[in-house]
């Protein structure tokens, strides 16, 4: 009974055993009836808590994960596709693990580690697609005084490939196949819909997103706020013309990798897709928007340092795209893609010249690179850097909501022009 005492220090008295039972019981509802991000359970302290065994093992018929921790602690699961992963997002932790457990059931292999200050990340490879099917954390007990982490885990079926369509009429929205795999919506994140495509579907893509914040503007700002804030409001500007169907692909401070965010671009019948950035360089006189398309070979050396450095986002996270994507390895700028890559290039020329009208221009505005996120072989697509956050002057613009409502003004001609000359 005394291991108790240390989570419920000071609810009962010791003598009162029942009550102290009731309490403990109340706990236990309290943790299992949050869902996603557990309550913290933990004490102030500065030392950041220690992992003491990993664990895996066959429960009722699901995968088990175990983390013991020596304090409940919020913990996020993430399942990933693609290869299949779980991602468990924790806070920053002592990783003395005395004891590593044998992958059992699902999982092939795992690793851990800190990711960045304040937080780590333990990361799971499993066998097959699979969903999430429970996540809580038990108090400590039988003697023990750590904390259980757990995740339970079932296969899932396998995603399809498209239905092929037996009529003209336009395909019903389709749940995204691996929608159960991916994170349980956030209150700040709704669930992304594939829309009915009749009308044009817009693919917003904020640039970086929760553990990789892109680059750091003089101003203290991340790029990923202002890629989140622009692509926010150009789907506002967007949907209020009633002529396209908008879907991001994040809505929400979450990180999700370059070629999720092309599966999620393709699985809502994308038309097209544009990827929002903002650069920095060490010389902080260089300002000015610029727009990519992609190329295997670079227009130039100052574009094939942005595109390594935003491809290799995926890489700072375990999942480098170069390794995994098929689509990538094979059909890059082949033949298949050429009316694609036609059609980006002349949307990104439309996109400049609306641009130009109301912002300034980087010289050699028009460049192109081997960017990962571009890789759709069937959806034309632009990256478009809003301008530099190292320079005083576009850092203080981009944060401004005037200025970025005038750029989702350009933007939105440019697009519209674009879908007039198509038809
Ligand atoms: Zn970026």
């Amino acid at each position: 009974m005394t291991t108790k005492r240390r989570f419920l220090p000071h609810v009962l008295p010791p003598v009162r055993g029942a009550f102290r039972l009731a309490g403990l019981l109340a706990l236990l509802l309290i943790l299992h009836a949050a869902s996603g991000v557990r309550p913290v359970v933990a004490q102030a302290s500065g030392e950041a808590p220690a992992v003491g065994a990993v664990r895996f093992g066959l429960h009722e018929g699901r995968t088990r994960l175990v983390v013991e921790v020596e304090r409940g602690i919020a913990f996020t699961a993430t399942a990933l596709d693609q290869p299949p992963r779980l991602v468990i997002d924790l806070p920053e932790l002592r990783w003395q693990v005395a004891s590593d457990g044998q992958p059992r059931g699902l999982v092939t292999g795992y690793r851990y580690g800190s990711i960045e200050q304040g937080r780590s990340r333990l990361v799971a490879d499993l066998s097959r697609p699979f969903r999430i099917t429970d996540q809580f954390v038990l108090p400590p007990r039988d003697g023990s005084r750590m904390f259980r982490l757990v995740v339970d885990l079932a296969a899932a079926e396998p995603a399809r490939p498209a239905a092929t369509a037996s009529s003209g009429e336009p395909r019903p929205p389709r749940a995204r196949p691996s929608m159960a795999t991916l994170p349980a919506p956030r209150p700040d994140s709704p669930p992304i819909t594939a829309p009915v495509p009749r009308r044009p579907v817009i693919v917003l893509d904020a640039g970086h997103g929760g553990i990789d914040p892109g680059t750091i503007g003089v101003t203290g700002v991340h790029e990923k706020e202002i890629t989140l804030r622009m692509a926010r409001e150009l789907a506002d500007t967007l949907r209020a013309t009633g002529r396209y169907d908008v879907v991001l692909t994040r809505d929400g401070d979450i990180y999700i990798p370059l070629r999720e965010r092309i599966a999620l671009a393709r699985e809502a019948g994308g038309t097209l897709f544009i990827s929002l950035h903002a650069d920095s360089i060490a010389d902080r006189s260089f300002q000015g928007a610029s727009v990519y398309t992609l190329s295997d070979k670079a227009s130039d050396s100052e574009a094939e340092r942005l595109a390594r450095k935003e491809n290799k986002v995926d890489i700072i996270a375990g999942t480098d795209l170069s390794v995994h994507d098929p689509i990538v390895t094979s059909i890059l700028i082949d033949l298949a893609q050429r009316d694609t890559n036609n059609k980006s290039i002349t949307f990104a020329d439309t996109l400049v010249d609306d641009l130009g009208a109301v912002t300034r221009l980087l010289r050699n505005t028009r460049r192109f690179a081997g960017f990962a996120v571009l890789k759709s072989p069937d959806i034309p697509s632009v990256l478009l850097e809003l301008g530099y956050l190292s320079n005083p002057d576009d850092a203080r613009l981009l944060e401004s909501p005037t200025y970025r409502s005038k750029l989702a003004r350009a933007i939105t001609a440019a697009i519209d022009r674009y879908f007039t000359a198509l038809r």
